[in-house]
């Protein structure tokens, strides 16, 4: 039998990202809907990504006994001290959405260094007594201009290093090759590869 999983994320692009990297793997892959929770907005006032990821899990625990994975990512630009980081979704809101963000982004660095970093942290509940951290990190750099259509938030600006393009401009299976979230999710595969949960 397949090993099931829920991921605790309304971001749908995630969840498919998520998906496409786990279920070749004899994982099976819920999202909310596929359950019928009902679950809103959660409050992320944790300190670190693991401390929010540790939030949405728990959140979702309330509805079900099975494995869950939750994620907390951010981009962090070296010129701005990290920022914006763990704040990166409630940022490009206050800034009126991503396109708005990125432009604010590029603007405060010019002249400064462009280097950036996408942080990925997931945790896994359910399957041990104690949440189990997976991280990845991508680094890059920030674009002079945004730059393609494909994946979400702030694709456009961050050009990564494995592949020197930006996130935007990668295909679904490139971006599964080298984000922050595939790097913390190969982890993930790992474990549950070593534990006999997945093949
Ligand atoms: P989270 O859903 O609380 O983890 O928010 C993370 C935020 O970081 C998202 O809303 C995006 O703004 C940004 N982010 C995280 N991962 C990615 C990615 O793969 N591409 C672009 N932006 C991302």
């Amino acid at each position: 039998m397949n090993f099931e999983i829920l991921v605790a994320t309304n971001n749908e692009h995630k969840l498919k990202e998520i998906r496409s990297i786990l279920s070749p793997h004899k994982i099976t892959v819920y999202g909310f809907k596929d359950l019928n929770i009902k679950e809103g907005e959660v409050t992320e006032d944790g300190k670190t990504y693991f401390e929010n990821a540790l939030i949405k899990a728990k959140s979702a625990a309330r509805a079900t006994k099975i494995p869950i994975i939750a994620d907390d990512s951010g981009l962090e630009v070296v010129a701005l001290n990290n920022a914006p980081g763990l704040y990166s979704a409630r940022f490009a809101k206050e800034c009126g959405g991503h396109n708005k963000a990125m432009r604010k982004i590029i603007d405060e660095i010019k002249g400064k260094s462009q280097d950036a970093r996408f942080v990925c942290d997931i945790v896994l509940i359910n399957v041990e007594d104690k949440p189990l951290l997976f991280e990845g990190i991508t680094t890059g750099r920030i674009a002079k201009s945004p730059e393609g259509e494909n994946g979400f938030g702030y694709d456009p600006i961050f050009i990564c290093d494995d592949l020197n393009k930006n996130y935007a401009l990668l295909t679904e299976e490139e971006k599964n090759e080298v984000s922050h979230r595939a790097k913390a999710l190969k982890k993930l595969l790992t474990y549950l590869r070593i534990n006999g949960y997945a093949h």
